[in-house]
């Protein structure tokens, strides 16, 4: 990992890693683009995509996303399944359903998700707020879901993203790590990055940005021993030769 903060970390190495490369930036985003949409596909979808595919539902979208910070998506996928099903068993997946459940029901059904209880302490409140904020009906934009219980920007970004279908880029470890590691930005914090990567990303690839590179941290790309013998963009990746020996 030290190898890949110290190598060309500002030091003007980047600009010449292009020049080698021979590639503009907006070209080398269309290949990175394109060589891990063929990647994504060839993989299961991230939960929060079923969730949008099965219920076409910006709130399960919220619901879900809360649900998996911090938690393998096939656990997710579980607790959504449970937590889905007690809210139709009380009308439907509605804030008003969700609303009717107790904090400790909401609790046994999401379980194992991590910080299970402190999620469901946020479900809980989460249709008092909604009405009492924004009268009952979920808004679409970052600043207003970050006023919700339990949603952070990443939640809110993929909520806009996913479950409205608007333009939000979600950048989480995944995405902030790869990022770098192909010198589209250089960044220290996820934020950081979510601010440059608006700069730098034209719109049509902000929705599937996220989807594409968390397929591709959990797949190959990891923190620690990323699998860079056959990655098809080990061309356009600055990480030194070696780390993945
Ligand atoms: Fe990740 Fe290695 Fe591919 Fe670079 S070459 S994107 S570090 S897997």
């Amino acid at each position: 990992m030290r190898k890949i903060l110290g190598w060309g970390w500002g030091c003007g190495m980047w600009s010449f890693f292009d020049i080698l490369c021979g590639m503009k930036t907006l070209e080398k985003i269309a290949a990175i683009d394109k060589a891990l949409k063929a990647e994504f596909h060839a993989h299961e979808a991230p939960i929060i995509e079923l969730v949008e595919a099965q219920t076409h539902d910006p709130f399960c979208v919220l619901v879900g996303t809360i649900l998996s910070a911090r938690t393998k998506d096939a656990c997710t996928a579980g607790a959504v399944r449970r937590l889905f099903a007690a809210m139709r068993r009380k009308g439907g997946t509605t804030p008003a359903a969700l609303a009717r459940l107790s904090q400790d029901e909401i609790e046994k059904a999401i379980y194992p998700v991590g910080f299970y209880h402190d999620k469901a302490r946020h479900l809980k409140a989460l249709p008092g707020v909604l009405e009492e904020k924004f009268g009952g009906v979920l808004p679409n934009t970052v600043e207003e879901l970050c006023e919700l219980p339990g949603v952070g920007r990443k939640t809110a970004n993929l909520t806009v993203a996913v479950g409205f279908d608007l333009p939000a880029i979600c950048v989480d470890v995944h995405v902030h790590r790869i990022s770098n590691r192909l010198g589209l930005v250089k960044t220290r914090t996820p934020l950081e990055t979510e601010t440059a990567l608006r700069k730098l990303l034209p719109v049509k690839y902000w929705k599937t940005w996220n989807s594409h590179l968390v397929s591709f941290g959990q797949t190959r790309c990891g923190p620690l021993r990323p699998k860079c013998d056959g990655c098809p963009i080990r061309g356009l990746c600055r990480v030194p030769e070696g780390l993945s020996k």
